[in-house]
């Protein structure tokens, strides 16, 4: 990332001065946090995630000779030009791989997509576990449906996304992060099943409840997190087969003690105890949210962490440490979010408590000897959107 020295210039006006026409439009997507049901993606479950004010921006253009020219503002280094037709799937494109994957899998879903100029900037902090990739590539995605006049759906872009960070880039991950990106509501956290991908809009109003969600970056993320999803994906798959479903989705939750026993693998019986108990635990925070009970949700999220940590075991010290801290702290509930062994944690507390929890926070960090972490409250933020 650069260290800037200027302040940038606008969007609109930074695009000009790059490539030396105007863009047509400019689109922001967000990165998110979920509020409950880690792992439960790529199974066909449950997740809630919910759109954080933090955008990538794009300001983009048509080309009609199938060139892709792309640039960040937050990434030293030339505007990067490449030919639509001859996009190779995982090619080590760097950060350019994100947007140039879409334009493929848009491409290869037999859409008619060309050239386009694209300058892009972020404050979605990257590798925080908030989905600043996912960002990336849903605010190309809008730019190009509206470009070329594609006319396809939220979901359906979320896909395409999901397609370009799976097969182009080379990142395995599920559909939530860009469902997230494409599909949240301001006000409101995203009820998503990940079987059909139909979507419930769920109000969330913490502050008129008196209440704050915080975002703790534990600005670490440890190695091991690299081989770690894959690993948990492959355990998941094996427990469907041994439980003889398609996936751990149609596990019932009151059939768990009943389908434990019957997996020889410890592994693969802790990883299915947190899939099927983490679904569950999405419907318990739906029925919580519609009786209106939004504190009730916080030992709910603390369960969830435990979980996390003891048996699908993708916590880490750090993460840890933020949870037990502001749970010790007077927090109402916390637990990691995202893809864990780093990045981001999440804190429900009362609004009057957010500026003592993020002392303890930070002060415990500074007594193990950690790095302080970057502590900011997560307001439910519009979805995917053209400015
Ligand atoms: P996360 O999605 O949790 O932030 P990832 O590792 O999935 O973490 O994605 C981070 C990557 O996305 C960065 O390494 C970079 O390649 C790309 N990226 C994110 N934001 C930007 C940006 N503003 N400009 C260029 N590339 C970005
Ligand atoms: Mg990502």
């Amino acid at each position: 990332m650069s260290a800037a020295t200027k302040p940038a210039p606008p969007i609109r006006e930074a695009f000009t001065e790059l490539y030396g026409h105007r863009p047509a439009g400019v689109w922001a997507a967000p990165g998110r946090v979920n509020l409950i049901g880690e792992y439960t993606d790529f199974n066909e479950g449950f997740v809630m995630p919910l759109a954080l004010p933090h955008t990538a921006v794009a300001a983009v253009a048509r080309r009609d000779d199938g060139i892709l020219r792309l640039h960040s503002a937050d990434i030293e280094g030339p505007v990067v030009e490449l030919a639509v037709d001859s996009l190779t799937p995982l090619s080590d494109g760097g950060w350019a791989a994100y947007p140039a994957g879409v334009v493929w899998a848009l491409r290869d879903a037999g859409h008619t997509v060309g050239g386009a100029d694209v300058h892009l900037a972020s404050t979605v902090p990257t590798g925080a576990g908030l989905s600043s990739s996912a960002a990336l590539e849903v605010v190309t995605a809008l730019a190009l449906n509206d470009l070329y006049e594609l006319g396809l759906p939220r979901r359906e872009l979320a896909l395409l996304a999901q397609r370009a960070e799976n097969a182009f880039v080379g990142v395995p991950c599920g559909v939530m992060d860009q469902m997230a990106s494409a599909a949240c509501a301001a006000g409101h956290v995203l009820h998503l099943d990940c079987r059909d991908l139909s979507v419930r809009q769920v109000p969330f109003d913490l502050a008129g409840d008196g209440l704050t969600l915080l975002v703790v970056d534990t600005r670490v993320k440890h190695a091991l997190g690299d081989g770690a999803y894959a690993e948990r994906r492959a355990g998941c798959e094996a427990g469907a087969r041994a439980l003889g479903v398609s996936h751990l989705r149609d596990v019932p939750y009151a059939e768990l003690p009943a389908a434990l026993p019957r997996l020889a693998d410890d592994t693969v019986r802790r990883y299915v105890r947190h899939v099927v108990s983490d679904d569950h635990r999405v419907e318990r925070v739906i029925a919580l949210l519609d009786a209106g009970d939004v504190r009730g949700i916080g030992p709910v999220l603390t369960e969830g962490h435990a979980s996390l940590r003891d048996d699908l075991r993708i916590s880490c010290p750090e993460l840890d440490l933020v949870v037990d801290t502001a749970c010790a702290s007077g927090a109402l509930g916390a637990r990691m979010t995202g893809g864990g062994f780093g990045g981001s944690a999440i804190v429900l507390a009362e609004a009057a408590d957010a500026e003592s929890l993020t002392k303890s926070v930070t002060e415990a960090f500074a007594a193990a000897g950690h790095a302080a972490p970057r502590v900011f409250p997560a307001v439910a933020s519009a979805g995917a959107r053209r400015l």
